[in-house]
């Protein structure tokens, strides 16, 4: 049987760490067992969801490479949802409830003040057909609630979590469609399951109540559900996953910075027994994708050990991949030379600038002659091969240098800075004519 998993996001606002690791995940799955990852679009709430989220979140994974393999919208199914409704309405598994907002609430207060669970008392239930017409006659719109079965045990064998279950009699009948005619969540959720025949849903263990109701939607639909995954929370580094990280998007962190590679890298593997390392390439972490791994404790996302992991990346990262961002003139050889000294990609061009000059250093006076038997050292040595090697081999043996003294009046004169990337490999860059204006304007 082929493998589908989903990602259901509502275009409510962009994707954030949270909702791309359990994109990431169920995209790990499918590619894992060569099955389909695809994309549901919830936008059933037609108030909150936004066309512009909508477009964001396609660009969003299609920037990290989690491209689906088909994408749907639950607006346009209103129809399968309608009859989906009809069938368990006809089957006694769904029926109208008049109670307002606040009449519901009232119940709650009472049932909570007698030390009683705030369950639906199903008093819709016991209405005849005169009392539902007397009350559609005053104008009252039903909503519509799916009717629990209170005599089968909720039970499954969740893939992280282990064996859950839930007593029916403690829940209350969801509402599954509002009085104006809108669909909350869950049942369109469950026909969009299993009419797109999904085998695996992972997502947060917020869901594991709802998985319970919809476990019975399944069972009254007739139909297999899929199996469920539900993986702890991300919680931020001082507890609760904060307001700015959780609402943090991924446009934001790849404006500042954070290649798709580290988040993918990260959010593969956090909160599973398996070592975040600083991949590449998504094919290891296909290959290693295991449910089995992952923790039940909230995992604990930290922004500091992104970057660092950032930064692993950024280091390995070849020309191919960042040429498009990397300023114009600046080739293969630039950017390895530069590359082991940047945190992220954009810093390229703070060292491109430095390498195209000008740089103005005036250096020590003590090192002045020094660093004009430097120009001289550099005039007439052979560049072609190891400019840097020749011109610190010929001064030392000139001037008995060596060491900082040698090394750093030499990188200050022809970078301005000083630390940064090998001189050796800055060097060539920054080529003969250029080294030696710098060097004797340093002397100057
Ligand atoms: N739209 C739901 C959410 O974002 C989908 C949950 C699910 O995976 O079924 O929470």
């Amino acid at each position: 049987m082929t493998i589908v998993t989903r990602f259901a996001p509502s275009p409510t606002g962009r994707l954030h760490v949270g909702n791309i690791r359990t994109a990431l995940h169920n995209w790990l799955l499918a590619k894992k067992a060569g099955g389909r990852f695809l994309l549901r679009i919830d936008d059933t709430d037609r108030e909150r969801s936004r066309e512009e989220y909508v477009e964001a979140i396609r660009a969003d994974l299609d920037w990290l490479g989690l491209t689906p393999d088909g994408e749907y919208r639950q607006s346009a199914r209103f129809a399968l949802y309608e009859t989906a409704l009809e069938r368990l309405a006809a089957a006694g598994r769904a029926y109208p409830a008049y109670e307002s907002a606040q009449e519901l609430e009232l119940k709650r207060k009472v049932q909570l003040s007698r030390g009683l669970p705030p369950v639906y008392d199903r008093a819709a239930l016991a209405l005849g057909d005169a009392e539902r017409a007397a009350l559609e006659a005053e104008g009252i719109r039903p909503h519509w609630r799916f009717k629990l079965d209170h005599d089968t045990p909720i039970a499954w064998a969740d893939g992280i979590r282990g064996a859950q279950q839930l007593d029916p009699k403690l829940l209350s009948d969801p509402v599954i469609r509002r009085a104006d005619g809108s669909w909350l969540y869950m049942l369109p959720s469950a026909v969009d399951d299993i009419e797109m025949g999904v085998t695996d849903v992972i997502r947060g263990e917020d869901h594991v109540t709802n998985t319970g109701l919809q476990l019975q939607m399944f069972a009254a639909l007739g139909a297999t559900p899929p199996r469920f995954g539900h993986e702890a929370l991300l919680t931020g580094s001082e507890g609760k996953l904060s307001k700015r990280l959780g609402s943090l998007g991924v446009d934001a962190m790849r404006d500042d910075g954070i290649e798709r590679e580290a988040l993918i890298a990260k959010l593969a593997r956090i909160g599973t027994s398996q070592p975040v390392e600083p991949v590449t390439d998504a094919a290891p972490l296909i290959a290693g994708f295991d449910l089995s791994t992952f923790g039940r404790a909230p995992a604990r996302f930290d922004m500091a050990e992104l970057e660092t992991l950032n930064t692993r990346i950024v280091h390995q990262m070849d020309f191919d991949r960042v040429a498009d961002r990397l300023p114009a003139g600046m080739d293969a050889a630039a950017w390895e030379a530069i590359r082991p000294n940047l945190a992220k990609v954009a810093e390229a061009a703070d060292w491109w600038a430095i390498v195209q000059g000008p740089v103005t250093h005036r250096a020590d006076p003590a090192d002045r002659d020094f660093l004009n038997a430097a120009a001289d050292v550099a005039s007439a040595i052979d560049w072609s091969v190891n400019p840097w090697g020749a011109l610190t081999a010929g001064l030392k043996g000139d001037t008995g240098r060596f060491g900082k003294t040698l090394f750093l009046p030499l990188r200050l004169a022809l970078t301005g800075r000083a630390s940064g990337p090998e001189m050796a490999a800055l060097l060539p860059l920054i080529g003969r004519e250029e080294a030696v204006v710098r060097l004797r304007a340093a002397a100057a």
